[in-house]
This record gives structure tokens, C-alpha cells and sequence, in this order.
């Protein structure tokens, strides 16, 4: 967290800011500005009026048992958002378009080309359409590409031509069309390991996994048998269970699965002291903080 730090210096200047080996009297931490906070950690800070996440999900931190009644703030920000824009376009484009067996042709001095289809003969369906599914569908979009999205609600505000579906009955026809399943859902109980065998089963066969949520919404053993059976053709997966993601694992020598590590996006330095000013700020005068969690949706 010491990259932190210069951000802090200037945007955040009166913030007396401590890192975690010299919290010296918890008694006077106001804010806690963390990822991964070691367990019954906040529950020893009395005066605590502020969890700020470093990033958009927040279930590192809600899955300490003793977390305090605070409320939790997570990260929305414009460069997060186009970042994983980028990420999500690139995920999109190198398998639709071949990008990954060129790079392996290139290797071996081979000039093989492969079929090449116009963006709209493809579909993308996003299962998330929070700040930053809004962001990816936006881009595919520009590209070209036929996009969906899937919320927990109904969505309003987006372009005509993306189709919208919502809730668990209308999650079998969004599956239905999706050639390739962006996954952008935040980490709930709800969420967890929704990248089953039934929602591959669902996809047209052949279909394109990027998973950009969570490791946890991958049930991994139905991820490998889908590949494995045709079922999926691809897999691009960038967050995992166990992170680092352990050498012996399976998924680094599968053919067709590209491992990224945890690099979609990141959230500027500068954002997190500017969001965890003002959250403070408001949370001292009694508002409620822009971009807190909500406890009962837990994202
Ligand atoms: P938001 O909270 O803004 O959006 C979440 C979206 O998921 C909403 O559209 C919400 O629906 C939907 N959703 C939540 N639960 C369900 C459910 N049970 N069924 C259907 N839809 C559901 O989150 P962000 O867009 O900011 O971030 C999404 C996630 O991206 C983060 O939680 C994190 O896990 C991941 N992430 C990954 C990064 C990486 O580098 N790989 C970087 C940053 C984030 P509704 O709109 O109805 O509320």
C-alpha cells in the first residue's frame, strides 16, 4: 500500500496516513483504506467510520466474520472503467479474431490465416451491467459487436440495440445468446459459482468464457469438463480462487484457456485518496458516503 502514499500526500494532505506495520493506537485510525485487511483487524478499531476499498469489489474485506458495522465503500472511477473496457475488448477480439493462434503461427514463421467475421455476426452478453459492464458494453458496442447484459434488476438508460434481460428467469434465454459470457458480477453468496455446469450447458456450444469477476463464480471441475467436451471452446481468465494462481494448476497448460493475472484493470492511486477524502467527509457530517455498499445486496 506504500504506492499510495504520494497520492495521498497531495490530494488528502491533512490525512495523518499510516501503513499497516506502524498503526500505532488503533483507537486513532478514522479510516481504514484496504484489499485485504487481516481478519478481526477493523473489529479493533473504535473510532472507525470509514472501510475504503482499493477497488470496485469489496468481498475480501465482507468475508472477515468480525468486519464492524461501518459502512464499506468500494472504488468508481472513470480510468478503472476504461480500463477494463480495454481488457474486455481485447478478450473479445482475440478470440474471435484469431489473435491468439496468429501469435503461435508468428512463433513457427507460419502464414495461416483463419476465417474472418465482422464483428456483427457475433454476440457478447455481459453479466454484470454495473459501472464497469455499463463501460465494457458500451465499447463492445462501438466495435461492432451484437451485445447483452444481465442484471440482478432491470436496467434502464442504455442503447436500443443492446438487448437487456434481468433476474434469475431470464438468465437461460441471456445465456442463450451469448457467443461469447463477459462475467463482471461482484463476489456475493448469491454469485457464488454461477459458472456452472447449467449456465455452460446454456451457451450456444463453442461459446467464449472471459471472466473477469471472480475466481469464486467458476466451478472449476464444470469449467475443464465444458472445455474438454467442446461445449466451451475458449476461456480467458483473469481472477482466480487462489491467487497467485498455483504452477500445478490445470489451468496454465490447458490449450484453450489464457490465464491473465488478476491485470484487468487497476484503480488509479489518485482516485482512492480523492474518493477516500470525500467518503470521509461526507460520512462525518452525517451523509451517507457516494459509493458505499449496500449490506443486504452485499455489493
Ligand atoms: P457494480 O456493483 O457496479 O455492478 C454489479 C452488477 O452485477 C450490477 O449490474 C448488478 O445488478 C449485477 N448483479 C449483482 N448480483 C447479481 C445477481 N445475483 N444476478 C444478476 N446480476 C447481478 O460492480 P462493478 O461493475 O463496479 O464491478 C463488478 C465486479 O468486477 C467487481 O465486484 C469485481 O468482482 C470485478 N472487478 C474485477 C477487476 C479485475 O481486474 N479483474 C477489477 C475491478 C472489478 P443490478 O444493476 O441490478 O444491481
Amino acid at each position: 500500500m506504500a504506492y499510495l502514499l504520494p497520492a495521498f500526500a497531495e490530494l488528502f494532505p491533512e490525512a495523518d496516513v499510516r501503513l499497516q506495520a506502524a498503526l500505532g493506537d488503533l483507537q486513532e485510525i478514522d479510516a481504514a483504506v484496504c484489499w485485504m485487511p487481516p481478519r478481526g483487524l477493523l473489529a479493533r478499531m473504535p473510532e472507525l467510520k470509514l472501510i475504503q476499498s482499493i477497488a470496485a469489489g469489496i468481498d475480501h474485506i465482507t468475508a472477515d466474520p468480525g468486519l464492524p458495522a461501518v459502512p464499506v465503500c468500494r472504488m468508481v472511477d472513470p480510468d478503472m472503467a476504461a480500463g477494463m473496457a480495454a481488457y474486455v475488448c481485447w478478450a473479445v477480439t482475440n478470440r474471435q479474431r484469431h489473435m491468439y493462434g496468429y501469435v503461435a503461427s508468428a512463433a513457427e514463421r507460419q502464414w495461416r490465416e483463419q476465417p474472418v467475421e465482422a464483428p456483427g455476426a457475433h454476440r457478447v452478453g455481459i453479466a454484470g451491467l454495473g459501472a464497469l459492464g455499463v463501460r465494457c458494453a458500451l465499447a463492445l458496442r462501438a466495435i461492432g459487436y451484437r451485445v447483452s447484459g444481465w442484471s440482478r434488476g432491470p436496467k434502464s438508460g442504455l442503447p436500443a440495440d443492446i438487448a437487456l434481460f434481468h433476474g434469475d428467469a431470464q438468465r437461460a434465454a441471456f445465456l442463450a445468446g451469448c457467443d461469447t459470457l463477459v462475467c463482471l458480477l461482484p463476489y456475493t453468496p448469491e454469485t457464488h459459482g454461477i459458472l456452472d455446469a447449467g449456465c455452460y450447458d446454456r451457451l450456444p456450444r463453442g461459446a467464449h468464457l472471459v471472466n473477469v469477476g471472480r475466481g469464486a463464480h467458476v466451478v472449476e471441475a464444470d469449467l475443464l469438463r465444458a472445455l474438454d467436451s467442446g461445449q466451451l471452446g475458449y476461456a480467458t481468465l483473469d481472477t482466480f480462487t487462489e491467487e497467485p494462481l498455483p504452477a500445478d494448476h490445470p489451468y496454465w497448460t490447458h490449450p484453450r484457456i489464457l490465464v491473465t493475472p488478476h491485470i484487468a484493470s487497476r484503480t488509479p492511486a489518485r482516485a482512492i485518496a480523492r474518493q477516500t477524502r470525500a467518503n470521509l467527509a461526507q460520512i462525518i457530517l452525517g451523509n451517507a458516503a457516494a459509493v458505499a455498499v449496500d449490506p443486504a445486496k452485499g455489493y
